[in-house]
Order: C-alpha cells, then structure tokens, then sequence
C-alpha cells in the first residue's frame, strides 16, 4: 500500500486507546505497520493498550477525497494489512454508491452501465463495419424496371431539397417525414423495396448508433435517420439528367408494358380506398385495420368499378349500416359494399361515380398524370389495360 499522508486521516475517527499520541506518532504507526512490522513490538513501542487481533480496527478512518460517482466524500476503515496487499485507495467502495477507482474491477451501477453501453457502441460499430463490407450490388439504369423506376422517382420527388444534393458522381436523399401516398403502409412498402434491393444504400457516413440486428439476425438500420445515395448507375453518367428521367417518367416506356399499368393502377386504387375508408370510420371514432377480408372485396370492386364509383358504394354501405344496424364498423362496411357491388354487378345496373378530384398525393398524380397521362380519369374509369 502507498504511504499514507497526515491530511488523509480523520482523527475524530481514531479510538481511544490511541489518544496519547501525537498526529504524527499516529500515522507514523499506521505506515510501519503496512510496512510488515511486528504487531507486538509496535504495542510496545507506542504503548498501546489493544491487542493484537483488534490492533490494526484502532486506526482512524481515511479520507479518500471525493468519489468520483457520486461526490461525496469518501471514508474507509483500514483493513488488516493481510487482506491489504493490494492497493486500498483504489480498492475500496464508496459507501454512498460502493464505486471503487478500479473501472474494470467495479461492480457500481454507475461503472455497470458505462461499461455495457460501450459494449453497446462496440457492437453497433461492428455491425456498420460488417454491413459496409458487403459489395452492393450495381444497379445500371438501362436495366431498371418500371416498378423500380416508379418508386425511384416518387422518392426523389419526394425528399429531394434545395440543397445542391446533386455530385457528379452520386445522388443523396434524407427520406423525412412526408406523405407522398394515400397510405403510410404504401410508403413503407416503397421504401423497403428500394432499401432491400439496394437501389438506395446508406452513406458510408452514417453514425454506427443507427445500425442494429434485425429479427431475422440481419443487420439493419433506421432508414429516417440515414443520409441515403442512390445507387444508380445512369447510363449517360449524369446524375442530373437522371434525376430528370426519374421524376418525369416517360409515359411511352410505361405505357409499353399494359399489365404492369394496370396492376400500379389497381394497386394505387385499393390504397386510395383504404384511405378513404380510414376517413370515412374517423367520422365515427373507429380505426381503419388493413384486413385480408376488405382487401379482397376492394380488389374484386376494382375488376367492376372505378374508383370513384366504389367511393359510392362505400358511402351507400355506410347508410345502409346505419338504417339497418344503427352503427358503423369496418366489418359492416365491408360486407355491405360486398352485397351492394356483387348485386350490381349481377343485375348489370350502373352506379353513379362519387364526384372526387385526383388526390392529392405524389403517387397517385404522377401515375394518372405523367405515366398513365390520363389525369382525372384515374378515378372516373375502372382500372383497364385498355390504354
Ligand atoms: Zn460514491
Ligand atoms: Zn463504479
């Protein structure tokens, strides 16, 4: 043990039988006896009347200053130089908060904590260095299809800012808060489809506290808080112009391929409605839930109806539930605009289209818009690869 100093005693803590000497005897005393010096011979010495089991308890506390946790100032018992042959200072517990100095030997809530989230920091980085070692994949414009080149565009359309994002060699994103489709479910759906099949990847700069281990052991991140580049290759290498072709799809590329026009269009027809539904049982304090069921009479309204004509269906549904059942709940929703729909379609009768706008999402205009170019007629016509 390191010598102790005069200053370090708290002499209001000594015992008797050590009140006939001097501050100084005392500590010299103190100092002999962690040195190794016979028990019996300094009894004699100093004269002291203990014996040698109860010697070493006789000695005045130590001040330890202030503990480095919680403030207050430290105090121990000196320990039998047997149990003392390591460093006592360091050793000891504060017995406020019981931190010893020793960080890799304290056991403290405070020291437990720092040392399982700097466990936490070293696994978040390894796991940025383990997901940054994996070759992304190249993606060459000419080789993009027109679902990938969609939801490129409407996300660029959507996130893009003023900032001059725009290099030479990449193209960068911060996907915000924003709702560029009728539903928040489409919006996740687009945006993983382009993480998953990394048409946009992280920046390499992006700080490891974002990464984690997914449920399926994978490694992930938290896509609002990464800076994204788009992982594009453009086959003029000029992102600008890129960016160009993405947000202003070419209607004659889309319009090549029929089918895959008329699935987007049903796909954005049924979001439209499950947004409007969700409207629709705000009115009465219920939450719209995105069921197999609904789904299935939506889809099979959509091969019959336009969007707008099932807008109808969906507000006679709602009277109907009310006359009949005096309440409205999706369940009741969902089974009369099947009853209205499949009655309309066997008796060949027409239902009037609701009269509604395009709405007001950037899917949905750019799709009725720019790619299918047929504007309001989105809503009014149903769903057709008649294009
Ligand atoms: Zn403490
Ligand atoms: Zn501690």
């Amino acid at each position: 043990m390191q010598e102790l100093n005069i200053e370090q005693l708290v002499f209001s803590t000594v015992n008797k039988c050590l009140n006939h000497l001097e501050k100084q005897e005392i500590l010299d005393l103190i100092n002999k006896y962690y040195q190794g010096e016979s028990v019996a011979s300094l009894i004699e010495e100093y004269q002291i009347s203990v014996s040698s089991r109860q010697f070493y308890k006789a000695f005045p506390k130590v001040n330890l200053g202030k503990c480095k946790v919680c403030n207050e100032m430290k105090e121990i018992e000196l320990q039998s130089r047997s149990k003392e042959l390591q460093d006592i200072p360091n050793k000891s517990p504060c017995n406020i908060c019981n931190h010893v100095e020793d960080p890799y030997y304290c056991s403290c809530n405070f020291c437990k904590k720092k040392r399982e989230e700097e466990k936490a920091i070293k696994h978040k980085e390894d796991l940025k260095l383990k997901f940054f070692s994996q070759k992304f994949k190249e993606n060459y414009e000419e080789k993009l299809d027109l679902k990938a080149k969609l939801y490129l565009g409407l996300l660029i359309k959507t996130y893009q800012d003023e900032t001059d994002n725009i290099l030479l060699d990449s193209y960068s994103l911060w996907l915000k808060d924003s709702k560029p489709t009728p539903t928040v479910e489409l919006l996740e759906e687009i945006e993983d489809y382009l993480i998953q099949n990394y048409f946009i990847v992280p920046d390499q700069d992006t700080p490891a506290q974002y990464f984690y281990l997914n449920e399926e052991d994978s490694i992930s991140f938290q896509k609002r808080n990464v800076l994204f580049q788009v992982n594009i290759i453009p086959f003029d290498g000029n992102f600008e112009n890129l960016v160009m072709r993405l947000i202003y799809p070419n209607s004659d590329e889309f319009l090549a391929d029929k089918n895959f026009c008329y699935r987007m269009w049903k796909k954005i027809g049924l979001e439209i409605l499950f947004e409007h539904t969700s409207i629709q049982l705000r009115e009465f304090n219920l939450m719209f839930v995105r069921k197999k069921k609904i789904k299935q009479v939506y889809t099979y309204l959509l091969n019959h109806f336009s969007v707008s004509q099932i807008f109808h269906i969906i507000s006679m549904s709602i009277s109907k539930a009310l006359l009949l059942d005096s309440t409205v709940t999706l369940d009741l929703i969902e089974q009369y605009c099947e009853d209205i729909g499949t009655k309309a379609i066997a008796n060949n009768s027409d239902i009037e289209p609701y009269n509604c706008k395009v709405p007001d999402n950037i899917i949905t205009k750019m799709f009725f818009y720019n790619v299918l170019n047929i504007s309001y007629l989105g809503m009014s016509e149903m769903p057709t690869m008649d294009l």
